[in-house]
């Protein structure tokens, strides 16, 4: 009888040219057929998940995405009403059909206006979060124009490449959230006097990206890697958010309005005042405060966070979905024990915030001081609940541990 000559059934390679060949119901397959089939099958899952998110996306009205934002951010209901808005009109334009007649839509970039630790970042998280789509956060003090010592304007396209495991399509959606904007501000009001050509220059190199270019970015980073090879990544449709505190911006505000005439009392709480006067803010205010007036017209949504007062304090600490005492408690049980705090005792945490100005970040930071002793000595032992009440965290936050969390923040 004549010696079989075994071949894949697929792309007829014999045997001997194969690492591998399995057999199956009267047919066989090689080691190279499998890899390509592995690969056909990954693309139709990328594909088919593109167009759930599309689709998926496609559902989320503006009221959708905000009441998403609510059960993370606390307060802030005029801002996730307009972002809700603008992300939603941001991806209406990227769904929209190419066609030559098509009215183009312009970008809806976003800048919030509002102090450090209001929820700026957390708003571009959660949107981000929710459309599940990659994020970079950059820090604006530390981008420079070309030839500059710092980062040039492309390495945040290299942080979102990044974000999206180096995915081009992915990142080519995703989100930038652009920190402290405040700080490539013109430093004078009056560009002929100091011309502060360093903050001009960044603004002048984040032009183009926030309009929607084509960028060869490195994409390990900038200088250490000379070697690699560019990526091309396009800007059109990725959304910018950029956020700054703008320390004194109230200022310009009530100026413009003479607030003053309009009964704007000195006596007033500042922050008050500040929440105030920041709902009247303008592109025209951002103007004064130094950013130049093609960065503000390509930042076409404006918006302001309101510092957080006790009440929105005390709801942080425990009303959304991933709360700081929600999280704590989460903790306690993997170790079989039942976090509670009393009332009054969440009650002195917000105090102590405000008192030592230590705002949202800080409720972290004063929860981990109560807790540390606890989270060291009860697991391992029998204990099935532990109580924080007003008395325990009183001695836990002795003057000096307060001191010491005031310093570093
Ligand atoms: P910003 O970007 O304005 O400086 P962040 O978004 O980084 O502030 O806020 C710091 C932290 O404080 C957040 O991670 C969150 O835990 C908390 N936080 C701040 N504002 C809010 C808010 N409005 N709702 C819920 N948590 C908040």
């Amino acid at each position: 009888m004549a010696k079989e000559v075994l071949d894949c059934s697929f792309c007829g390679r014999k045997k001997a040219e194969t690492n591998l060949l399995i057999a199956g119901n009267s047919a066989h397959i090689c080691d190279h057929c499998i890899e390509q089939a592995h690969g056909i099958v990954l693309q139709e899952h990328k594909d088919d998940q593109n167009t759930n998110a599309n689709s998926d996306f496609l559902l989320k009205k503006p009221k959708d995405i905000k009441a998403f934002l609510d059960d993370y951010v606390i307060g802030q209901d005029q801002t996730k009403k307009v972002m809700s808005v603008a992300v939603y009109n941001h991806y209406k334009r990227l769904l929209q059909p190419e066609s030559e007649e098509a009215i183009e839509i312009q970008k809806s970039n976003i800048i919030i206006v509002g102090q450090t630790g209001t929820g700026k970042t957390l708003v571009a998280k959660t949107i981000a979060k929710m459309l599940n789509v990659p994020l970079a956060i950059v820090d604006a003090t530390v981008l420079t124009e070309a030839g500059y010592v710092g980062e040039d304007v492309e390495s945040i396209l290299t942080r979102l490449l990044q974000a999206a495991d180096y995915d081009v399509e992915k990142a080519q959606n995703g989100i930038v959230f652009i920190d402290e904007i405040d700080k490539i501000a013109r430093k004078s009001d009056n560009p002929s006097i100091t011309r502060d050509v360093s903050g001009e220059g960044v603004q002048q190199a984040l032009l183009k990206l926030l309009e929607g270019t084509v960028v060869n970015v490195p994409p390990k980073g900038g200088r250490k890697h000379p070697d690699q090879k560019f990526v091309e990544v396009n800007t059109e449709h990725i959304l910018f958010i950029a956020g700054g505190a703008f320390d004194g911006i109230e200022r310009h505000i009530a100026k413009r309005l003479n607030f003053q005439a309009m009964g704007f009392s000195a006596s007033k709480e500042q922050s008050d005042q500040q929440e105030e006067v920041l709902q009247f803010v303008t592109p025209k205010d951002l103007k004064n405060f130094g950013l130049i007036p093609e960065i503000i017209g390509r930042l076409p949504v404006l918006t302001y966070m309101k510092p957080l007062d006790e009440v929105a304090l005390r709801a942080i600490l425990t009303q959304p979905k991933n709360a700081i005492i929600k999280q704590y408690q989460k903790l306690f049980e993997m170790d079989g024990i039942a976090l509670t705090f009393t009332d009054d005792a969440l009650d002195y945490i917000v105090e102590k915030a405000v008192d030592y100005q230590l705002g949202a970040r800080g409720l972290r930071s004063l929860c981990e001081t109560i807790l540390t002793d606890d989270m060291f000595d009860l697991p391992g032992t029998d204990a099935a609940s532990l109580v924080i009440d007003l008395d325990y965290v009183s001695t836990h936050l002795s003057a000096t541990a307060l001191s010491k969390l005031r310093a570093a923040s």
